[in-house]
């Protein structure tokens, strides 16, 4: 088990664009090992967390770790395919940017596809607005963006204590 140091807000890894996995080749697999690892170890010892994306841990590559109703598995590349119009307000949490939340604005609706470490496709046709904002903060982080580069201005956002990281990401 390789448990790695999350990155946190201010280091210029959280703002590369990753990289598309070849999934043929194997340069990425530790890094989807270490991410799955990370989030587990996070899970145990803060009791929360659904999603994990790889610059959260160094690495370049588009890999989303999983902990949730999706499942339990690592994304390979990753794709929202569709957003609703529709937009929701939630508020935001981020492993990366401990202690803040932020309200974000998100589509209330997304088509999520992805593979997982064995090639197999998963297609998911509809996500709702829990599992929704999910992959869509955690997709942000591949391309290098933070919940706070979302967040809705009208409200600015507010430091918060350990309560509100409940389902950090
Ligand atoms: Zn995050």
């Amino acid at each position: 088990m390789a448990v790695r140091e999350v990155v946190l807000i201010g280091d210029t890894r959280l703002r590369q664009v990753a990289l598309a996995v070849d999934p043929t080749r194997h340069d990425w697999r530790q890094d989807a090992m270490d991410l799955a690892d990370t989030l587990a170890d996070l899970k145990a010892r803060l009791g929360f967390g659904r999603g994990l994306a790889s610059p959260q841990i160094g690495s370049p590559w588009r890999l989303i770790a999983f902990d949730c109703r999706l499942g339990t598995f690592v994304a390979v590349n990753p794709r929202i395919t569709w957003r609703s119009d529709e937009t929701f307000s939630v508020l935001d949490d981020c492993f990366s940017i401990p202690g803040r939340k932020v309200p974000v604005t998100r589509s209330k609706a997304v088509a999520f596809e992805c593979l997982d470490i064995d090639g197999d496709v998963h297609v998911f046709k509809r996500l709702e607005p829990d599992l929704a904002e999910l992959v869509q903060h955690e997709v942000d982080h591949l391309d290098g963006i933070l919940m706070t580069d979302r967040a809705a201005q009208q409200h600015g956002s507010t430091a918060t204590g350990v309560d509100s990281r409940m389902g950090a990401t």
